[in-house]
Parts: structure tokens; sequence; C-alpha cells
């Protein structure tokens, strides 16, 4: 069967398009080429896709074969003649939080707020309000302590056990009692008290101390609800397969429930990299964050259609969408079958080349699985989610189990761990500073840990004990100048000296760097003397070489790894390190860019590092690059 067809597409087939032509020839059996000028493309091959250069208001011809060919021409035809941009109005594109289509009933996740109540009782009615006080007090422990006793999450069993501590707090009681006796409400006292304590917390010379004060903040806010019988909203009130709306989603709320059960999430805020999409991608729930100009059809919306790797999102889609989502759905779970194939693959590219395919995580519930992905190792572990989740700086043992623990699952795999990457998009409530006016230029990731040695070392001592468990590695965030890796090493030799002198057992790891900055980027020559590989951060290189906020929605179209000048200098970046006899990855969301995938293998790449839930995918891409 053969057709010719005029391409329509916006700016050609150029990588984004292309990336959306596979995916939609994937879910065919039928083999569709494109032939131009003389040459052909499988529409299931990316980069033979990227050589054939077509371009907009040029005229291809279709030829297929195969049993579905009909369908999947008719579909191809309508893409490319660039229906299928037009055929979803609603849809407004957000930010591509966590990959996956999900449709279902939306769920409104938003907090009750506290009734405004008189500031104060009559005298006779003092005692009373002290009992209504006394009984919230204590239903209010009794449930984080229950809350806190049935979560299987650690860190948010850490949140919670504080919580539960500072509601039962004998001091915290007393003034409360104080102020009901001196004829206050006990909502205004409540109020009052918090206020006033999280004030004073604040200001503490603790760098944990603004964390306490957000808490103490929250246990005043249960509490006003528990005294006027309103209970706090939780994920868990959400039906199997709800489509979650929020604001925003606090660790503390994703930590607390079951998120597989979920149908996906949509946030008016939020980024590809806060915790929360991180946790959703690790968890294989779709999620579309930055639907700000959506709000208030989502706020209305009953039902929710989300397609998570494309950033988009339906509020009540009309059947047409419900069966275009329906039969999507049904094709992912075809394409997942023929995927488990790959799983236990080593791939190489048809020409030879090995690229190790290894998993991003941020905690040891995510190891179960990468393991079942098929990843080959991890590429990154980012650690600053030990460190937002708990109460307080994790201890160097607890950092040590953590690390000899994923050491453990990858016996054959090297598995890279970065050191605290905290600032900008992922601040850390007490340890990143308040007032800085750019954050995302300000004392973040390696420049913070630098100035702070008290929580630096012990995770450096703990990588030290941890390396004999395994192959690891270790790489350092946002490094902009050789001063940073020297100045770690440094440190790392004064740990290793110290842990000699105390005889604890320890070994080495190579030290790496991310390359994120254009300074990185411009001096890799002399970095690439001394650091023992190259992780490139596309999140962070592309928004600091494009100048545009990875977190700002309204410069996501700027903030695009596939752009030449971010092309342009992972090229440059791996010549470097190839001209110094050191490998480069990447671990940036670009990792599992099914456009991208080609470019930086040809660039020379010999890593993908990438959420669980993608691995799979890009083997079985690798395996069939044709031409690299
Ligand atoms: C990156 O910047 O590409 C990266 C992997 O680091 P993070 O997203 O955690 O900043
Ligand atoms: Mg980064």
């Amino acid at each position: 069967m053969q057709r010719n067809i005029n391409v329509r597409v916006k700016g050609g087939l150029h990588a984004r398009p292309i990336a959306e032509l596979v995916r939609l020839s994937r879910a065919f059996r039928a083999d569709i080429e494109i032939l131009h000028d003389g040459r052909v493309a499988l529409t299931r091959s990316s980069m033979k896709l990227l050589m054939l250069g077509v371009k907009e208001g040029q005229t291809v011809t279709l030829r297929g074969r195969g049993d579905d060919t009909q369908t999947a021409m008719d579909q191809i035809c309508r893409f490319l003649d660039g229906a299928q941009a037009q055929a979803t109005p609603p849809a407004k594109p957000a930010i591509a939080a966590s990959d996956g289509l999900a449709i279902g009933p939306a769920f409104h996740f938003v907090q009750p707020r506290v009734h405004p109540e008189p500031d104060y009782v009559e005298a006779c009615a003092v005692e009373s309000e002290l009992r209504r006080l006394q009984g919230a007090a204590a239903r209010l422990t009794a449930r984080i302590r229950a809350d806190a006793a049935c979560t299987a999450h650690a860190g948010t069993r850490q949140i919670l056990q504080a919580l539960s501590d500072l509601a039962e707090d004998t001091e915290w009681l007393d003034t409360l009692a104080g102020r009901v006796r001196a004829g206050m409400s006990s909502v205004a006292a409540v109020q009052q008290t918090g206020t006033e304590n999280a004030r004073q917390i604040a200001a503490l010379d603790d760098p944990y101390a603004s964390a306490r004060a957000e808490d103490m903040r929250s246990v005043a806010h249960l509490m006003a609800l528990e005294l006027q019988g309103q209970k706090p909203l939780t994920l868990n009130a959400a039906p199997d397969g709800a489509i979650i709306v929020a604001d925003e989603l606090p660790a503390l709320d994703i930590g607390n429930t079951d998120l597989a059960r979920l149908g996906g999430i949509v946030c008016m805020k939020g980024a590809v990299t806060s915790h929360a999409a991180i946790i959703a991608r690790a968890y294989g729930v779709p999620a579309v964050f930055g639907a700000e100009a959506l709000r208030d059809r989502l706020c209305a919306a009953h039902r929710i259609a989300i397609d998570g790797a494309r950033g988009l999102v339906i509020p009540d889609p009309d059947a047409a969408t419900e069966q275009q989502f329906a039969d999507a759905a049904q094709a992912a779970q075809k394409d997942a079958a023929d995927l488990l194939r790959f799983r236990d693959v080593a791939p190489q590219t048809p020409a030879g080349h090995a690229i190790t395919v290894a998993a991003n995580l941020g905690s040891v519930a995510e190891l179960d699985r990468a393991c079942a992905a098929g990843a080959m190792g991890v590429g990154l572990f980012r650690t600053e989610l030990m460190f937002i989740d708990a109460a307080g700086p994790p201890a160097e043992d607890d950092q040590y189990q953590v690390y000899s623990a994923i050491l453990a699952r990858f016996p054959e795999h090297p598995v890279i761990i970065r050191t605290l990457d905290i600032g900008a998009d992922k601040p850390l409530r007490g340890l990143t500073a308040t007032a800085e006016e750019n954050p995302a230029l300000g004392v973040r990731g390696i420049r913070l840990c630098l100035s702070r040695p008290d929580v630096f070392k012990p995770q450096l001592r703990a990588l030290l004990r941890a390396a004999p468990h395994g192959h690891l590695k270790v790489m350092l965030p946002m490094v902009s100048d050789l001063s940073e890796l020297r100045a770690t090493r440094d440190l790392i030799d004064q740990c290793r000296t110290e842990l000699t002198h105390e005889g604890t057992a320890h070994g080495t790891f190579d030290l790496g760097i991310m390359v994120e900055t254009p300074a990185a980027v411009l001096t890799a020559d002399l970095l690439a003397q001394e650091a023992a590989f190259f992780s490139i951060g596309t999140n962070d290189l592309t928004q600091y070489l494009m100048a545009a906020d990875r977190l700002n929605p309204n410069v996501a179209q700027l903030c695009r790894a596939d752009h030449p000048s971010v092309l342009a200098a992972i090229k440059a970046v791996c010549a470097a390190a190839s001209r110094h006899g050191i490998w480069v990855g990447i671990c940036g969301e670009a990792a599992a860019d099914p456009a991208l995938v080609p470019l930086f293998i040809a660039a020379g790449v010999t890593e993908l590092s990438m959420s669980p839930g993608a691995i799979a995918r890009v083997k079985r891409q690798i395996c069939g690059l044709e031409g690299l």
C-alpha cells in the first residue's frame, strides 16, 4: 500500500514531532516507511526520520505492509497532515512531569480552612472550652500516631512522629490551657500560640529551625481544625484511579498514601524536577504540573484526562477524547508486553556500541521497581530526598545504611550517588538560604555543601564507608569551577584520614562531576583532567544555557533540551571527555527522550540514566538504532 502526503506538521519533521510519530507508529504492527528525496525511513526509527530532513510543505510517499497497515496509514497521514494538533483544542500543554495516560474522576485536593470564631468566651464557658481543648488535643495526637504507625514510608513516619511530639508537648498544651483559662477561645489560643511558637523556633540558630517552625504551624492548623470537628483532607480519601487536582502536593501528603492506586496527578504549580514529580515517576503515576492556565476549568471538572508524556490535561473530555485515550491505553499495554523482552538486555547499537541504561532514584523504596525494570545500575541517586524527607540531616550511619543497601542490590553494576544537591528548585527548610533573590544562581548544590562541612563531611564519610559494598561512584552537582572538585577531594582525604585513625572500614570511589553549568561545558577540557567521569544534567544545563527557569511554565518553550545550543554543548563535552579518556553519561530527563537518544549516542554518550519506567523502552530503541 502506498500513498503520497503533503507534510503540514509545523516546522517539518524535527526532533519533537518525530518522537510523536515514532510513538504513534509503535502502536501498530504494520511497518510504515516514509520515502523522501531518494531516501527511506521506517516511521519507528527516529534517527532515520531525522536524516530524511523533511520540511513543512514537502510531499513524501508513505509505504506500508502488515496486517493493520490501513489503520496505521490513516493515523500517520492524519498526523503528517497536522490534524492531530488541531484535534485536541481543549488540551493545554503544561509540564510533562511523569509519563503515562490516565483518565478518571477528578479528586480536588484542597485543605479545609479554619472557620472564624470569636477570640474570647464568656467566663461561664471557660470550663467547657477547656474540655473542648483537651479533647481535641488527645484526638489529634492519637490520629497522628496512628497515621505514623501505618505508613510504610520511613521519611513520612519521621515527619509524623515529629508532629505528634509537638502536638503532645506539655509546654504547648500548658500555654494553651493557660490562655483558655484567661478567657481566650481555644481556636484563638491555638492559632496565636502556634504563630508565636513558630516565630520563636524560626529565630533559633539551628539549620533545621525553619522546618520545626513549619511543623509547629502544621500542628496548630490541624489542632484548630480538630477543635471545629473538621478533618484535614488526605490523599487516602481519593477513590482508586482518581486524578488528583491540587495547587501543589507536599511531600508529607505524597509519602502518606499508596500512590500506585491513583490514576494521575495534575498540579497548578510544580516542575519536572520537583519532589512530587520525581516520586510520581518513581511510582509510574502519570502527572502534569504547571497547569495554572487551566485552573478554573480544572477546579470545576468532574473527569480529567492527562497525557503525562506530552504535558496535556483535558478537563471533562468529550466522548471522542475518551475513546482516543482508551485506544492509546490499550496500545500502551500491548507495547508494555513487547518491552518485557528488553528488560534483561544489555543493549548495543547495531554497529556495536554498548550503552548502559541505568536508573535515576530518590529512595531505597524505588529499588524494587528499578531492578524489575532491568536497570543496569544507578546513574543518579538523588540524596537530597533523604534530607528533605527527614526531620533533620540524616545521621552518617543512616546514610551509610542507605548507600550500602543500594550497592548491595546492584552487585554487577555501577551505582552513582550524587552528593547533596539542594537549593533553587529543591529547597530544604533550614539548610538553604531563604533570602536569596536568585536561588538558582545562589548557594546551591556543591556550593552549599562546601560552605557546610558539618553537613557535607558525614555524607562523604558514609560514602567512603559504603564503598566496599559494591561499585560505587560519586558525583558532584552544579560544578562551575575546578576548585570545587579539588576542595571536595581535600574533604574526602580528610574524611579518609579520620576513618583510618578511628579504625573504621572504608573504601574508595571514582569521583565525577555533573555537567550542568555553561562554565563546566566551556572548561570541560580542564575538568576532564581531574574528574573520573561526566554525567550531563540536561535539566539544569538547559535552564542555564537558555537562561530559562526550569520551573517557569511561561518559558517552557525555551527550556528545551533539544535546542541546538544544548545539543552543541553536549557534543563539546563529549569531545573534551574523549580527548581525556573519560566516559560521559546523561542523567537529566532528556536521557529518555526518544528523539534525543540517537543524537546523544552519536555524540559519544555511553550511559543514559532515567526513571525506571523508561528503561526497557530506551533499551529497545538502542538495539534498533540503524546507522549508529
Ligand atoms: C539535571 O539537572 O539534569 C539533573 C539530573 O539534576 P536535578 O534534576 O536533580 O537537578
Ligand atoms: Mg541538576
